[in-house]
């Protein structure tokens, strides 16, 4: 597949990159996945500014405008022959001449973007879709999950907890028993039709899946929403239990630490959210 690095674009083979990238040495910097199918990216402005805020949280200054940053992203699905793909970004401070831990002057960030293969999603069909399966754990990672770093053993380590007991996601909550997010996706849960997912703070990455799905159901107006404190209790007794992300778009969940999540079935407010969302995200 062909890369970006630094300005250039290259055969991942031909990427290189020094041991002294602070990417490398401290996991500082910051990424972003766009999905694209056959060249149109969803909510490319809404992920490239969760980017962006990222970068300014962290102190990372890019000479890019958003504009910039779409054409990159253009160019990269053409030069990988387009079809469903990832754009991953990865910006990171740069690299060092010294392992030192304060953030170095003068440096140039690195910045390197690839594609990888996401799945083609199909139409949501509750008689046929996959429904996920979870276990939920204690979310031990630390306490700036809305900046999208590429430190990710915290999110690794709770995903291979699923894995191992294979599950497809770990369903992560806080030390008061009360919902964050997934290991690598947010978290809805529906009780008598109202969708329920946590607010967005500091315990959770903003979704853009999210924030799209939140905007399409408002528009539509037919299915409620709050977006509020979701207790594990609740996640236990709900009807429906969905994840998300930029890959999975909206995923049904129908197995919780073992347990069938409200009739065991793929839920009929996924279906009508889910078919809203596959409608409509190519207008975000
Ligand atoms: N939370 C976490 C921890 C994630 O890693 C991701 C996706 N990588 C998400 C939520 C979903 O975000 P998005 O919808 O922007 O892909």
């Amino acid at each position: 597949s062909i890369v970006y690095l630094n300005g250039d674009f290259l055969p991942v083979e031909n990427a290189k990159i020094s041991p002294l990238d602070r990417g490398f040495l401290f996991g500082d910097g910051i990424y972003e996945v766009i999905p694209s199918y056959d060249g149109k990216m969803v909510g490319v402005n809404g992920h490239l500014k969760r980017m962006l805020n990222g970068l300014t949280e962290i102190g990372i200054n890019v000479d890019k405008s958003i504009a910039d940053w779409v054409s990159l992203c253009e160019k990269l699905c053409e030069l990988n022959h387009y079809g469903a793909l990832g754009i991953y970004i990865h910006i990171s401070r740069g690299t060092d001449t010294k392992r030192h831990h304060a953030y170095p002057e003068g440096i140039t960030p690195t910045i390197f973007m690839m594609t990888f293969e996401i799945p083609v999603p199909s139409l949501p069909d509750s008689k046929t879709a996959k429904g996920y399966s979870l276990i939920s754990t204690e979310d031990l990672r630390w306490q700036r999950c809305h900046i999208k770093s590429t430190a990710l053993l915290g999110n690794v380590m709770h995903y291979q907890q699923g894995h191992e007991a294979k599950c497809n996601e770990t369903l992560l909550y806080n030390n008061k028993l009360e919902l964050t997010e997934a290991s690598s996706s947010n978290v809805y849960i529906v009780k008598d039709g109202v969708v329920i997912t946590p607010p967005l703070d500091n315990q959770i990455l903003p979704g853009i899946t999210r924030d799209i799905l939140l905007a399409i159901l408002r528009e539509d107006g037919s299915i409620k929403i709050e977006e509020r404190v979701v207790t594990l209790e609740e996640a236990k007794n709900a009807d429906e239990i969905w994840i998300s992300s930029s890959s999975k778009e909206i995923a049904p969940v129908t197995l919780l630490d073992g347990n069938i999540v409200g009739d065991g079935k793929v839920g009929e407010v996924w279906q009508k959210a889910a078919t809203l969302y596959s409608k409509n995200k190519f207008n975000y």
